[in-house]
């Protein structure tokens, strides 16, 4: 699923493509009429002005003060080159080298949307997010207010996008992994300690991954067509009764929140029990 790093690198490679294209036709291919693609067909005639990112959302404001929405689900694939099936949205750009952007999505858990420019009440998930986790908002003052108003996992509180943004489940694992901190600790009992270790180690996994272009584990490519590379930096996810890299005790993988959750369970030890 791509998270914060792929959605970074989606963004980073359509930014010089579609920053001030006008998008001739907007519609709809195999996708039903309902919310993920609302509004979609009414961005035709619109400028694109920028593209930007908010947790794994893809803002593009246009000329006409909408937005256009993307969020890469499950399986989402943008590209300028017709994939030949699953193809839910197509804009045709004012662009003579590319000038089709189809957006593809196997899964169906993929949005492509028109909403009024910063009218994010239809998508909770959106409206509620924490901060970037790459900005000065998200630091460990912050952080300590926002883990105390939980006592649920800090894996799965990770996961909720509220106390920051972008954090999904191999980057939980990791982050999580690089801080010593067991998954199903509650968020209100993190030690205070850790706080400042857990925020560095957030945006150290993700800025690294970044520079990789993200993880691909099945279906995430790159606009270019290309896979990214982090996954051979991972150190818990993936790696379930391989030695971990610090100390050589077994991964072990559990449930946390109906995701796999991978951790060392000698380096973090579950002090709540
Ligand atoms: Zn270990």
């Amino acid at each position: 699923m791509p998270e914060l790093p792929e959605v970074e690198t989606v963004r980073q490679e359509l930014e010089p493509w579609l920053s001030g294209k006008v998008i001739r036709k907007a519609e709809r291919v195999d996708a039903p009429e309902g919310p993920k693609y609302r509004g979609l067909e009414l961005a035709s005639g619109q400028t694109i002005q920028a593209v930007n990112r908010r947790g794994k959302f893809l803002l593009l404001p246009l000329s006409h003060g909408d937005e256009l929405i993307v969020h890469l689900g499950m399986t989402g694939i943008i590209s300028p080159n017709d994939p030949g099936k699953h193809v839910r949205a197509k804009l045709s750009l004012s662009d003579s080298e590319k000038p089709f952007l189809y957006f593809q999505d196997a899964r169906r858990f993929g949005r492509f949307l028109l909403v009024k420019a910063g009218d994010y009440q239809t998508l909770p998930t959106l409206f509620s997010m924490g901060p970037e986790p790459l900005s000065d908002d998200f630091n460990p003052e912050q952080f300590r207010i926002a883990l105390a108003k939980s006592s649920m996992p800090i894996k799965t509180y990770l996961l909720s996008q509220k106390p920051v943004s972008g954090v999904g489940n191999i980057y939980a694992d990791e982050a999580l992994w690089a801080s010593k901190i067991h998954p199903l600790t509650p968020a209100n009992k993190v030690a205070r300690r850790q706080i400042p270790l857990l925020v560095q180690m957030i945006k150290d996994v993700l800025a690294a991954s970044i520079e990789a272009q993200g993880t691909t584990l099945n279906d995430y490519r790159t606009v270019n067509g290309e896979v990214g590379a982090y996954i051979d930096e991972l150190k818990a996810y993936g790696h379930k009764e391989e030695p971990c890299p610090r100390c050589g005790t077994a991964i072990s993988k559990i449930v946390v929140a109906g995701r796999g959750t991978h951790f060392c369970p000698k380096c973090q030890k579950n002090k709540d029990g």
